[in-house]
């Protein structure tokens, strides 16, 4: 098997972490690989911001936790001889705001709250197996969870809960369709097992895997153009101000939808695959990442993780397993959130944004340090994650990680499972690897 494999050449666009693995995995197998990415740096969406804090503080202002049950990269983590961290173990609550007043709640009971609500529909989306060909998740799929929310006597706790979500979803209720959350809540309430971040830091798992490549992986070369043939693949590449051509038996596009639509693709893509691509949404949002002299959020029993329907969006203690008498809150403002925040931000800095917080013990004061990341502004992402809104047909969905001739496609968004998560994208680097693998044995 390796021996077909070694007279083969792949090129894999973006190194974030679905690019790196399947980069890496191909060129175990002995395949010759090029690895091309747009920015200066590895790790697309994993970003560690070690710059700014004192104390030698660091944080992430990208992904961040891994749960337990996310067996490829907790193996990928692994291999490299990298340690994962326990986080957040009293779990998420929520913090609910109405009237001025801001109420704390049970993250588990919301949830149970939330799966009683949707019951009926839980039932008839397992009973179809999860598919999103079929016709359960076309009536779901067509409706937002703002139009199920006004066709149901539902609580206040619950409504408020429902925009809080987009802590979660990066999307509003009326961005974000009802399979969605249905979805979400069938396969159980996220982060309910154990909490992880990379020792260390995130961007740890997406350098090791970068330093395996070593002159395989050239950073600031942008793909702007793919020509397909029966025979290869080749690529149009930007670097600084040269442009030329590259060929490859294969190629895996491993970058997000909103630049995969971008690209000038000839012959073009079925319509059915354009059509998935360009109508699948990311979700804005705006990290920021407080440190203060002192973590005043930390009380006995007390969850140091919330998901909120303040513009602030959810909030957590984002460097517990740090040393250090100061700590870092991050603010994860998602869907409208984002603007949100950034407009409170500009206009009154920290200090506005410390004002939100009284009900979590705020002191008065600022805090020493700040930092801000924008990811729908990030020119190489536009978007946090990707997003099923009422406006994608659900039957596209399987569009998005299918093979078509010798190009092949990877990234969070590609994942059934774990979308939005960096477990999916790892999952489909091996995956896209798998599916080359197979086409060279096979064919
Ligand atoms: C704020 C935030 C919080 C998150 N929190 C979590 C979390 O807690 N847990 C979790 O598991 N996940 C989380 N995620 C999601 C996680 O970051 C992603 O699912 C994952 O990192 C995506 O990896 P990827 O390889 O699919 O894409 P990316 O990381 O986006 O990599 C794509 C790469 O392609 C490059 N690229 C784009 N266009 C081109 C081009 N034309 N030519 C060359 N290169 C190009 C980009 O520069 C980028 O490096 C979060 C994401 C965000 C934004």
């Amino acid at each position: 098997m390796t021996r077909s494999l070694r007279d083969k050449s792949v090129i894999v666009v973006g190194a974030g972490l679905a690019g790196l693995t399947a980069a890496v995995e191909l060129q175990k197998q002995g395949m010759a690989v090029t690895l091309l990415e747009g920015q200066e740096r590895v790790g697309g969406r994993v970003l560690t911001i070690r710059d700014g804090f004192v104390d030698g503080q660091y944080a992430e202002a990208g992904a961040e936790f891994i749960d337990e049950d996310h067996e490829e990269i907790c193996r990928l983590i692994r291999s490299l001889r990298l340690r994962l961290t326990p986080v957040l173990r009293e779990g998420f609550g929520f913090a609910l705001s109405s009237g001025g007043r801001v109420r704390r709640l049970s993250g588990d009971g919301m949830w149970k709250r939330l799966a009683e609500q949707l019951a009926p529909m839980i039932r008839a989306y397992r009973l179809s197996e999860q598919r999103w060909d079929g016709r359960v998740a076309a009536e779901l799929g067509a409706r937002s969870v703002a139009e199920w929310m006004k066709s149901r006597r539902l609580s206040k706790e619950l409504r408020e809960m429902l925009v809080g979500l987009r802590g979660f979803f990066l999307a509003d209720p009326a961005d974000l369709s009802l399979l969605s959350l249905v979805d979400q809540v069938a396969s159980g309430s996220p982060g309910k097992g154990g909490m992880y971040r990379i020792a260390g830091g995130n961007d740890r798992l997406p350098e090791g895997l970068a330093a395996m490549l070593s002159d395989r992986l050239l950073l600031r070369h942008e793909v702007l153009a793919i020509s397909r043939s029966k025979q290869s693949v080749r690529v149009r590449v930007r670097a600084g101000s040269q442009e030329s051509w590259l060929r490859a038996d294969y190629v895996i596009l491993a970058i997000p939808a909103t630049k995969i639509r971008t690209l000038d693709i000839t012959p073009a893509l079925p319509p059915e695959q354009a059509a998935a691509f360009s109508t699948l949404r990311y979700g804005p949002v705006t990290k920021v990442l407080l440190q203060f002299d002192r973590r005043f959020w930390k009380r006995r029993n007390q969850p140091l993780a919330y998901g909120t329907n303040l513009p602030i969006g959810a909030l957590w203690d984002a460097n517990e397993q740090q040393k250090g008498r100061q700590g870092i809150l991050c603010l994860m403002a998602g869907g409208q959130a984002s603007r949100a925040t950034r407009t409170l931000a500009s206009r009154t800095g920290s200090a506005g944004l410390v004002q939100t917080l009284r009900w979590l013990g705020a002191p008065g004061k600022q805090a020493v340090a700040m930092r801000m990341v924008t990811w729908e502004r990030n020119q190489w992402i536009r978007g946090g994650y990707a997003v099923f809104g009422p406006g994608f047909d659900p039957k596209l969905r399987s569009w998005l990680a299918r093979p078509c001739g010798r190009l092949f496609f990877a990234g969070e968004h590609t994942s059934l499972r774990w979308q939005g998560y960096m477990n999916g994208a790892v999952e489909s680097g091996f995956r896209a690897a798998a599916e080359i693998q197979a086409d060279i044995r096979f064919r």
